[in-house]
C-alpha cells in the first residue's frame, strides 16, 4: 500500500499518493451535491499541476463503499482505487486522452474472506473552469455479492456433492493448470500421470442393495482411494462410478505402474458397509502427462486405457496410437454407412488364370473404397469394421448383386454366356447372420445368370463358428448350382473332417504360402500338401498372390489348376477387366 501525506498548506486537507509510474494522486474534499444525486458511488478526478491527479470530490455512496470495505470511518487515505498503481495509470491515460486508454477496470480490495470487488468506470467531464485542468467522473460499482455468488457457484460446479471431491470439470481444470506449469519434459518420462479408476459392476450393487448402500460404497471407496494418495496427488470423482487420480511421478511409467498396482491392491480388500461385506473389482487406466498435453484428451486417454484394463484384468498404461486406431475404426464405421449410400464403394475384378492354358477362367470381385478425403481405404481395413458393425450384411448383398449384374452385362455385350465365372467373397458374419442362399438366388434371379457362373468364396472361420449352420448353408449354395471355394486355405484352423463333409469344390491356397515358396522350403511343402489333399478330395485349386513368372510356372508344374496375382493383373475396373479377358482370349 502506498502512503498518503498532506502535500502543502495551500492544499490543506489534501493528500498525495506516489504511483509507481511517477504520477501523483491528490485527494481533497469538495462540493459534492451533484455527486450525491447519483445512484452509484462516484468521484471527480482532476489532472493537476505537474501531472498530479486530484480527487476533487466524492459522494456519500463512495464513502459508504469504502467504509464498509475498510473501517467505520471514511478515510480517503484508504481509498482502494488509489492504492493500485494501475488505477492511477488508467486515470492518467484517460485524462491525457491517450489513444489506447481503457475506461473500465475491475479490481479487488483486500484479501481472503474480507476481499471486496469493484468495477470502476471513467467518463469524461468538462475541465475546471478556472484552471482548465482536465477532469473525469469515476464511478465505482460494488460487485462483491455478485463475485462471491459466482465464486461459490463455480466451486459448486467443480465439486461432486456426494463425496465432496472435485468432479470431472474440477479435475481436468487442475490437470490443465499443472500441465501449463510443468515446464519441461523429463528425459524418457513425465512428471505426472492421470489414473482413472472404474468401479466395476457398480450398477448391479446399486440395483440389488439400493442407492443408499451404493452411495455409502462410493464414499468408502473414495476414502480408501484417498488413503493411497501421496502429498501433491489429487483425487476426483469424475463419473458415477469413476474416479480420477492425478499422481506425481519421478521415474515415468515405472512409478505410474507402481501407483496403479498400489491402488488396485488396496481396493481388493472387501468393503464393510453397515452389516454387509462387499468385494468390488475395479479397472485402472493410466495416461502419462507431457508438457502441452490437452487435459481433456489426457483424461480420455486414461479412460481408453480403462477399457483395455477391463479386458486384460490388470492396470493398463495408454500407448499413443491405440486410441487413434480405435478412433479411425469408429470413423470408418460411420463413413462406411454413408459410402454405401453414396456409391463410393466399387467392385473391381481380378482375373483368375487357368495355369495350364493361360486363359482367363474367371474374375474375383473385390470391393474398393475411394474415400473423398482419405483416398483409398483397403478392404483389409474396412471389411473387418463392416463385420464388427454388421454393415457387412448390406455390403455383402450389394457385392453379390453387383457382381452378378456385371457378369450378366458382359454376357449381354458379347451376345452369349461367356466361358468364365465371377467369384464373390462371403464373410463368416454373412454365413452366420444372413440368409446367404436367398441372397445368392435373388442375385441370380435378377441378373438372369445360372448358378454355375458364380463361385462363392468362404473362409474357414465360417465353419469354425457354427459347423452345423455352415453345412446347411454350403448345401443350399450347392443346390443353386454355384461353385464353393474355401478362401485363404491353411490360415483358419478348420478341421480336415469338415473339409471332407462340406461340399467344397475349390481350395484357394493362401497368398502367404505362395509368396513364401521362392524362399522357404516349408511353404513349398505346404503348397504341395494342399495340392495333394485337394486331389485326394476331388477338389480344384487356385493359388493367390502369384507375382512372378517363376511362381506361375512352378505352381503349374506342381499341378495347381488356377492362379491369380499381380503377375497377371491387379484387380481392375469392370470395363478394364472385360477388355483384359477379350484381349487374352483373342476376341479383340
Ligand atoms: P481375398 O478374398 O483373399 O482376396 C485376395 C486379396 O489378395 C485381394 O486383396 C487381392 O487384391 C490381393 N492380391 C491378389 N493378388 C495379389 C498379389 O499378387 N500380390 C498381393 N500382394 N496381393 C494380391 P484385397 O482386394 O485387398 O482384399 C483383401 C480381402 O478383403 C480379400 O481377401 C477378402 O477377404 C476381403 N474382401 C474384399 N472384397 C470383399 C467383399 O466384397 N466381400 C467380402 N466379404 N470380403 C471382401
Ligand atoms: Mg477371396
Ligand atoms: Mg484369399
Amino acid at each position: 500500500m502506498q502512503a498518503l501525506a498532506p502535500r502543502s498548506p495551500a492544499q490543506a486537507g489534501a493528500f498525495d499518493v506516489v504511483a509507481p509510474e511517477g504520477c501523483c494522486v491528490f485527494v481533497s474534499t469538495g462540493d459534492r451535491s451533484l455527486l450525491d444525486a447519483l445512484p452509484i458511488a462516484a468521484a471527480v478526478v482532476e489532472r493537476g499541476l505537474g501531472g498530479a491527479l486530484l480527487l476533487v470530490a466524492w459522494n456519500r455512496r463512495l464513502e459508504e463503499a469504502i467504509r464498509s470495505s475498510n473501517s467505520d470511518r471514511f478515510d480517503p487515505a484508504a481509498l482502494p482505487m488509489l492504492h493500485e498503481g494501475r488505477i492511477a495509470v488508467l486515470m492518467s491515460d484517460f485524462l491525457d486522452g491517450s489513444a489506447e486508454f481503457i475506461d473500465e477496470l475491475e479490481f479487488r480490495d483486500g484479501d481472503g474472506l474480507g476481499a471486496r470487488h469493484f468495477r470502476m468506470k471513467l467518463a469524461p467531464l468538462p475541465g475546471d473552469p478556472e484552471t482548465g485542468n482536465r477532469r473525469c467522473l469515476v464511478s465505482l460499482i460494488d460487485r462483491t455479492v455478485e463475485v462471491r455468488a459466482e465464486q461459490s457457484l463455480r466451486a459448486e460446479m467443480l465439486r461432486d456433492s456426494l463425496t465432496g471431491l472435485p468432479n470431472r470439470l474440477g479435475f481436468t481444470e487442475t490437470i490443465e493448470k499443472i500441465g501449463t506449469s510443468q515446464s519441461r519434459d523429463l528425459p524418457g518420462g513425465a512428471e505426472h500421470a492421470v489414473l482413472v479408476v472404474d468401479l466395476l459392476r457398480f450398477s448391479r450393487i446399486n440395483e440389488s442393495m439400493g442407492s443408499l448402500v451404493g452411495d455409502e460404497l462410493l464414499i468408502t471407496f473414495a476414502r480408501r482411494l484417498m488413503s493411497t494418495l501421496r502429498s501433491g496427488d489429487m483425487l476426483a470423482r469424475t463419473g458415477g462410478n469413476e474416479f480420477g487420480i492425478l499422481v506425481g511421478i519421478r521415474r515415468g511409467r515405472d512409478d505410474a505402474r507402481a501407483a496403479a498396482d498400489r491402488i488396485q491392491q488396496v481396493l481388493t480388500q472387501p468393503f464393510r458397509l453397515s452389516e454387509l461385506e462387499i468385494k468390488v473389482e475395479c479397472a485402472i487406466g493410466v495416461a502419462l502427462m507431457n508438457t502441452g498435453d490437452d487435459s481433456e484428451e489426457l483424461f480420455r486417454n486414461a479412460q481408453f486405457a480403462v477399457k483395455q484394463a477391463k479386458h486384460s484384468g490388470c492396470p493398463q498404461i495408454y500407448e499413443p496410437g491405440e486410441a487413434s486406431a480405435a478412433r479411425r475404426r469408429f470413423s470408418i464405421e460411420t463413413e462406411l454407412r454413408r459410402a454405401l449410400e453414396k456409391d463410393e464403394i466399387k467392385l473391381f475384378y481380378q482375373p483368375m488364370i487357368d495355369l495350364k492354358s493361360g486363359r482367363v477362367s474367371g474374375f474375383e470381385a473385390l470391393a474398393r473404397w475411394t474415400h473423398a478425403d482419405r483416398g483409398e481405404i483397403s478392404p483389409t481395413e474396412f471389411i473387418p469394421v463392416a463385420e464388427e458393425s454388421g454393415l457387412i450384411l448390406s455390403l455383402g448383398r450389394w457385392a453379390m448383386d453387383r457382381a452378378a449384374h456385371t457378369l450378366a452385362g458382359w454376357d449381354a455385350a458379347a451376345g452369349r454366356p461367356l466361358p468364365f465365372t465371377v467369384s464373390v467373397n462371403l464373410s463368416a458374419i454373412q454365413v452366420a447372420r444372413d440368409d446367404v442362399a436367398n441372397v445368392v438366388s435373388s442375385a441370380l434371379r435378377s441378373s438372369g445368370l445360372t448358378g454355375n457362373r458364380l463361385i462363392l468364396e468362404l473362409t474357414e472361420s465360417s465353419i469354425v463358428q457354427d459347423p452345423g449352420r455352415a453345412i446347411r448353408v454350403f448345401d443350399a449354395l450347392k443346390a443353386l448350382d454355384t461353385t464353393v471355394a474355401m478362401d485363404d486355405f491353411g490360415t483358419g484352423y478348420s478341421s480336415l473332417a469338415y473339409l471332407q463333409r462340406l461340399p467344397i469344390d475349390v481350395l484357394k491356397i493362401d497368398r502367404s504360402f505362395v509368396t513364401g515358396m521362392m524362399r522357404d522350403a516349408d511353404s513349398v511343402a505346404i503348397v504341395r500338401a494342399v495340392l495333394s489333399l485337394a486331389e485326394a478330395l476331388g477338389m480344384s485349386t487356385t493359388a493367390e498372390g502369384i507375382e512372378t513368372v517363376e511362381l506361375a510356372t512352378t505352381l503349374a508344374t506342381l499341378g495347381c489348376a488356377n492362379g491369380q496375382g499381380y503377375y497377371y493383373a491387379k484387380p481392375l475396373e469392370a470395363d478394364a477387366a472385360f477388355e483384359y479377358w477379350a484381349s487374352r482370349s483373342g476376341t479383340v
